[in-house]
């Protein structure tokens, strides 16, 4: 007999040998239709294999991580198999699961190309063979069992991964007449695919390099069930509506020019708008926070970053340094804030009076992303921290993530954030000789950050062995509109760079000691945070950060001279409006600004401007009613004041 362990510390005995599926009959018959992979001390595996010893168990359903991993996973053997059945001289690279669904990186064979009208027969197929029911077979296997199995089939792209695995190690997974060399885990039979649909098509050269050949990706998704499926592709629709880089292009917000350089946003008039207004936003609450606001340059002495490290772990693979024509100095663009600022805190002798300091920096930094790699705002070479280092003393860190924590609350509630999770980073507890920083300091840093989410009420994930050598993280993801998760903001302790600077304080006991530090980035970049905002709201900004607030619309060219004169009053009282003076039919006005999602439409004629009134249409809402131009200054006051009031 063994002892299982479950979540909630209940221990039951099973005879030796016993899989999780077993297990789960054990429990309910319900629960083990719902399963789809287990937990067994920590490592995720298939539910049919033997367990033959005491273990721990979880028993992951689709909806956990762990579940969902192993059914793509699954899914993307199931798409081979498919393949291999239509495309008899495939070859196979890896198929992996990803965050939506699965791909896998074939090699069609000579002169096969696999193209998107060929999905639905891939589809079709997919379905067949799920359907059949197939066990998918778990074996361990020697290394020159593997090659002589793989070698055979001539899969050149496995049998080289297989040479470079461990003997002993090796495991392969088999459905039908589909083997594949795989760690899994994986379902315990095909037909658990319910619903199937590929997705896309793509070059990918093998192994990411770009003079090994070039293979086929397709993507696909699976679901349990169809209804799943269904609401997936509703959700992706959305999603697609919501693309920040198609709204931005409509509310006129940024643009990029090859000429000035792939990854480098340019913000227009109303995107500058809308990203100054955030800052300020931002410096406010930081103000209030004890923050004092700091300028550095763009580049900065090579040997600046060659003290933090940087240019260590970032020089060959960025942007290469900038001579000078004389003195023969070296710059780098400035890949990080945090070595200026720490030249700032040296500036002066600091006592532990001066403690906690907090310099913050809307800080432009610029790193090499390739080109592939570049997304809209998303993923950029040049790009806006919202940057903030806290110098303290190692009593002051629990307190001062209490207070970064206040402010990253403050912004998710503003900006209607709902939900949001945090991960917190920690060391490996088996492995800790390789942090930096004394052990009694990194105690109390982990305890601070457990204590500090726990005080708050954040859903924290604790990830052992995530934290970087110089210090725990705390993370935060926002969950948006459509239910995506970003990764937005992060704090992140640090022993390393006080060192490296020997940065010092006087204590009170008259002795030097070194500071702790604290980075911070609550938007994490001011690029990021204004797409994630964008596909958040779909462009339909609150009414106090939205570029323009509202827009009027005279009837006819008669009476566009009255309708500056009220943009002129409003402006006066700091209302951002603007003017449609094309020779347009109101009606065409109406739907074109529609589309620019302005709160407020303003229509004005000949009973208006006799009446120094306007007619309010609100954006979703239609027709408000004639006002007083006093009365709709003091409608858009009082809401953005009852906007503001939430986080003030
Ligand atoms: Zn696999
Ligand atoms: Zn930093």
């Amino acid at each position: 007999m063994i002892k299982i362990t479950f979540p909630d510390g209940t221990v039951r005995e099973y005879t030796n040998g016993i899989t999780a599926l077993e297990i789960a009959e054990s429990i309910s018959p319900r629960l083990a239709q719902d399963v789809v992979a287990a937990g067994i001390n920590g490592e995720t595996w298939d539910l049919t294999r033997p367990i033959n010893e005491d273990a721990s168990i979880k028993l992951y359903k689709w909806e956990d991580e762990e579940g969902k991993h192993a059914y793509w996973h699954s899914s993307a053997h199931l798409m081979a198999e498919a393949l291999q059945e239509l495309y008899p001289n495939i070859k196979f690279g890896i198929g992996p699961a990803i965050e939506n669904g699965f791909y896998y990186d074939v090699d069609p064979g000579e002169g096969v190309v696999i193209k998107d009208a060929d999905l639905a027969a891939v589809e079709a197929k997919m379905a067949e063979l799920a359907a059949k029911k197939e066990s998918i077979v778990r074996q361990e296997i020697a290394k020159s069992e593997a090659m002589k199995l793989f070698g055979e089939r001539n899969e050149t792209y496995k049998t080289e991964l297989i040479g470079e695995l461990e003997d002993g190690t090796i495991t392969t997974y088999t459905q039908g007449s589909f083997t594949d060399l795989c760690r899994g885990p994986h379902l315990p039979n095909t037909s658990y695919i319910k619903a199937i649909k590929l997705m896309s098509i793509a070059g990918a050269y093998w192994r990411g390099d770009e003079k090994r050949p070039q293979l086929t990706r397709i993507y696909g998704i699976t679901f349990p069930k169809k209804k799943l499926l269904d609401e997936y592709l509703v959700l992706l629709e959305e999603a697609k509506k919501r693309d920040h880089r198609k709204i931005g292009k409509e509310l006129e917000l940024f643009t990029f020019s090859q000429n000035v350089g792939q990854g480098l946003p340019l913000w227009l008039p109303k995107g500058t708008q809308l990203r100054l207004k955030l800052e300020d936003f931002l410096k406010r609450i930081q103000k209030r926070f004890g923050y004092q606001q700091v300028m550095t340059p763009h580049i900065g002495n090579k040997l600046l970053y060659v003290t933090s490290g940087h240019y260590a772990k970032y020089g060959k693979d960025s942007f290469q340094p900038i001579h000078t024509p004389e003195e023969g100095e070296e710059f780098l663009l400035k890949p990080m804030n945090c070595p200026h600022h720490c030249e700032i805190y040296k500036a002066f002798p600091r006592s532990y009076k001066d403690l906690p300091l907090r310099l913050a920096e809307f800080g432009t930094v610029y790193r090499y992303e390739q080109s592939g790699e570049l997304h809209g705002l998303t993923r950029v070479r040049g790009f806006t921290q919202d940057d903030a280092h806290i110098f303290c003393m190692p009593d002051q860190v629990k307190d001062e993530f209490v207070k970064v924590m206040d402010i990253i609350h403050i912004i998710f509630k503003a900006l209607d954030f709902k939900d949001y999770e945090a991960q917190i980073s920690l060391r490996d507890p088996e492995n800790k000789e390789k942090y930096i920083g004394t052990e009694e300091n990194w105690n109390k840093a982990e305890a601070a950050i457990i204590e500090v989410c726990q005080e708050k009420g954040i859903n924290a994930r604790i990830e052992l062995g995530e934290a970087a050598f110089y210090g725990p993280k705390l993370d935060f993801m926002v969950k948006d509109a459509l239910g995506r998760r970003w990764q937005l903001g992060t704090i992140q302790v640090d022993y390393n760079l006080p060192d490296r600077f020997e940065l010092e304080y006087v204590g009170a006991d008259n002795q030097k000691h070194r500071p702790v530090m604290i980075h911070r980035a609550p938007f994490g970049s001011m690029e990021r945070f204004v797409a994630v905002l964008i596909e958040h709201t779909a462009g339909k900004f609150p009414l106090w950060l939205t570029p323009d607030q509202a827009v009027i619309l005279p009837i006819s060219e008669k009476f566009n001279e009255y309708a500056y004169q009220i943009a002129e009053e409003l402006n006066m009282q700091d209302i951002r409006v603007l003017v449609d003076d094309r020779n347009e039919k109101i009606g065409r006005k109406i739907r074109d600004n529609e589309l620019k999602r302005i709160p407020y439409m303003l229509i004005v004629g000949e009973k208006e401007a006799e009446n120094n009134e306007v007619s309010v249409r609100k954006q979703g809402e239609g027709d408000v009613g004639l006002m007083k131009i006093t009365t709709f200054a003091g409608l858009i006051k009082e809401e953005v004041e009852k906007q503001m009031n939430q986080w003030q």
